[in-house]
């Protein structure tokens, strides 16, 4: 979100830009990932909207069918409507990032392993030893542990960053052939193991004929099972949410779980962006100012217009 997001503010501004993504696919933890033939929102469940920027970003993502509004439905299967109005991506969350997506150039499976400046501009190298460059500059999208290892050369871009937290957040999908649940659509705090369990295909722009369950795992619990085996955790997390629902005991058609290992931010930067103007650096994304989707958007949108002032 964050990468992609300065990205369209440099591209509208006639940049030259090139996206390097270390997954198969983009979207980070914005990702929509696939169980069999169905589709599971794993990271961001929903946004919600602030800042008039990304209001404006809403409004257009509405207005092209790229998401819609969800009111979950509350305990006796009524509409229960959100403090904020929460909106999904249509069909799946990774829509949100579609028109950043426009005309810029990706290149996925392309892990970043080294940046270093050169007298013409920034080099990049990746795992296989290529390169690619020089840039006149470079943006470092990613989780601040990984833009530490990226940027630990640049003191003064390293030292505030290793005042960030993140915490690591299981996440499992859970297809089962018929309809399961209860009328609630979305679970919150339902333990000390279980952060959030919602019913993914009652999202607007889904279809199902049984139950698609996603649930995420508490930051505590994520933490102390990092290591653990991920069939292992789908089990245990499936048999948590099935005691707490009092579900008849039921076999899944399918389970798959999924660590972020960089997941949710527990202590931000407190600073929208880091940029060095002299070194044609900067650094952007959730944790800058926050922890939502929405902070991520702004903070790639503003450094976006850093390094286009510093280009001009
Ligand atoms: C379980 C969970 C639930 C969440 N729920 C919500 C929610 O309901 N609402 C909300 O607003 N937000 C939610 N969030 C937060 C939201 O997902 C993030 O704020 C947002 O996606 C962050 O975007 P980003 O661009 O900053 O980082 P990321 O999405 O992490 O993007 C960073 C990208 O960099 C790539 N990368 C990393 N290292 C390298 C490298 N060396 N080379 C190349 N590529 C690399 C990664 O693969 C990734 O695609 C949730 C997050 C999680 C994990």
């Amino acid at each position: 979100m964050a990468g992609l997001s300065a990205a369209r503010v440099l591209r509208r501004a006639g940049c030259y830009v090139e996206v390097f993504e270390q997954d198969r696919i983009i979207g980070g933890r914005m990702a929509t990932m696939r169980l069999g033939t169905a589709h599971f929102d794993t990271g961001a469940q929903y946004v919600t909207v602030r800042s008039t920027s990304f209001q404006k970003y809403v409004d257009e993502l509405v207005g092209s069918g790229y998401a819609a509004p969800w009111v979950p439905r509350g305990l006796n299967g009524e509409a229960t409507p959100t403090m904020q109005q929460w909106f999904v991506g249509t069909p799946g969350m990774s829509s949100i990032l579609r028109p950043l997506a426009e005309s810029v150039r990706i290149h996925t499976s392309r892990r970043v392993h080294t940046m270093k400046r050169r007298d013409k501009g920034w080099m990049l190298w990746f795992e296989d030893e290529s390169s690619v460059g020089p840039f006149h500059a470079v943006i470092c999208a990613v989780p601040a542990r990984e833009a530490l290892l990226l940027l630990g050369r640049i003191d003064k871009l390293a030292e505030p960053i290793t005042r960030v937290r993140m915490s690591p957040c299981w996440a499992v999908m859970v297809r089962l052939d018929t309809k399961l649940l209860p009328e609630k659509d979305v679970y919150s705090d339902m333990s000390e193991v279980v952060r959030w369990v919602s019913r993914n295909n009652a999202k607007p722009g889904r279809t199902s004929k049984g139950d698609q369950v996603l649930i995420h795992a508490s930051p505590g619990w994520s933490r102390e099972t990092e290591d653990a085996d991920p069939e292992a955790v789908a089990e245990d997390l499936w048999a948590e949410v099935s005691h707490a629902l009092g579900l008849p005991p039921t076999r899944p058609a399918q389970m798959s779980a999924h660590l972020w290992r960089h997941g949710l931010v527990d202590t931000s930067l407190g600073e929208t962006f880091l940029f060095s103007s002299e070194d044609m650096v900067g650094v952007t994304g959730d944790w800058c100012l926050g922890r939502m989707a929405e902070h991520a958007f702004d903070s790639g949108a503003r450094l976006g217009r850093a390094v286009m002032d510093a280009l001009d």
